[in-house]
């Protein structure tokens, strides 16, 4: 069989960023042979320190860099200014733009031997809705007035569904493999108000609805909830859901509160996910309490490059890594001081470079 080499971009961005990405970097590069993958990683710049230093969040040779020559890229975090710096601006907001990522991935899961099993993705949608960012305020005849606009299109509900049909086909298949030890049939949850939000969120639904009833999704099963009551469920029976797809608002707050369900931000990971293209991306920030100690945990990131793998098309190299984390938390000997254990993130990511 031949080797497969995938480019790489890595961008450490700052704080912890800069300790959790070559912990990326280390795992992808001691996947075993017989999965026949190669990396080439190429260092890449963006975030607050390198605006500080040249002027540009995000310079321009980083995006051509990964749009001309990377298949993927493990993004870590980037420090958010608290009050607004001029000509500054997140980098990983500009990059989704620029690379079309139209989809924000979060998976959000339980160690095996949790009491409640909970293992689902949030499919969020991340081009459109309120963040155009077309606001406005003008002086009304009872005083100041601010509108936004949202805005949903056919198009872009309907390839986001897809994308959420597709991931659910995808787990079916890990699951099928024996990875998972959790049983279920695959389903599709479509949140939306469109009871309230009829056309915005009515063309959603819709497109939603018509873009799963394709005959290669028969075997999902499809469902929708009104977004208030999927937060209620979501708390109450998180273990009853596979894969949510959301418009970008609903789906921003989801995969903030899904987190929120499986403990620390440390092992929440994300991917930014275009045509052939995906970024990994822990979902934490730049965490400059601990920047520096040493003992960020660097799972958020390990699955963040496992899940990346995964839409580069490579399951069972995605696979391995999530298995040698999740052996690793099983165990529970060698675990970040936000787990509770006293590892650094160097001990963690031997642990699971030996479980590889
Ligand atoms: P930013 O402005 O970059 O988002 P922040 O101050 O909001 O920075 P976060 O990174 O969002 O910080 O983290 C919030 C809290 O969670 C912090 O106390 C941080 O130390 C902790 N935390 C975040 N990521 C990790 C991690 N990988 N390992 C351990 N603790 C983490
Ligand atoms: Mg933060």
């Amino acid at each position: 069989m031949s080797i497969r080499t995938l480019r790489i971009g890595l961008i450490p961005g700052d704080g912890i960023g800069k300790e959790v990405i070559p912990a990326g970097r280390r795992v992808l590069e001691a996947l075993p042979a017989y999965l026949n993958l190669k990396f080439d990683f190429v260092d890449l710049k963006a975030g607050f320190e390198t605006f500080e230093q040249t002027g540009a969040a995000l310079p321009d040779r980083t995006v051509d860099v990964l749009k001309s020559d990377c298949d993927g890229a493990l993004f870590g975090a980037v420090s958010s200014p608290t009050q607004a710096v001029k000509g500054y601006s997140s980098p990983i907001v500009a990059l989704r733009k620029k690379l079309d990522l139209y989809a924000n991935v979060r998976p959000v899961k339980t160690v095996m031997n949790a009491p409640k099993p909970i293992d689902m993705v949030i499919v969020r949608e991340n081009t459109e809705d309120l963040y155009v960012k077309q606001e406005k305020t003008y002086d009304g005849p009872d005083g100041k007035v601010a509108e936004a606009i949202k805005r949903i299109s056919d198009r872009a509900s309907f390839r986001i569904a897809s994308m959420a049909g597709d991931i659910a086909l995808r787990r079916q298949k890990i699951r099928d493999s024996g990875a998972s030890s959790i049983h279920r049939s695959p389903l599709v949850t479509i949140t939306h108000k469109s009871n309230v939000l009829s056309q915005t969120d009515g063309l959603f639904r819709e497109a939603s609805k018509r873009a799963l009833s394709d005959a290669k999704y028969s075997g999902v099963a499809v469902e929708e909830q009104i977004v208030d009551s999927m937060v209620y469920k979501l708390f109450r029976q998180p273990e009853d859901y596979d894969v949510i797809v959301a418009p970008n608002l609903y789906g921003d707050i989801l995969s903030d509160g899904a987190a929120a369900l499986v403990g620390s931000l440390g092992l929440v990971p994300s991917a930014n996910v275009g045509e052939g293209f995906a970024i990994g991306e822990p979902c934490h920030g730049s965490a400059p309490d601990i920047m520096g100690k040493n003992i960020a945990n660097p799972i958020a990131t390990l699955r963040s490059a496992a899940l990346m793998l995964e839409f580069l098309d490579e399951p069972a190299a995605a696979a391995k890594i999530y298995a040698a984390v999740d052996a690793n938390l099983e165990e529970g000997k060698l675990l970040s001081p936000d787990l509770g254990g006293h590892a650094t993130t160097d001990q963690v990511v031997e642990d699971i470079l030996k479980r590889l």
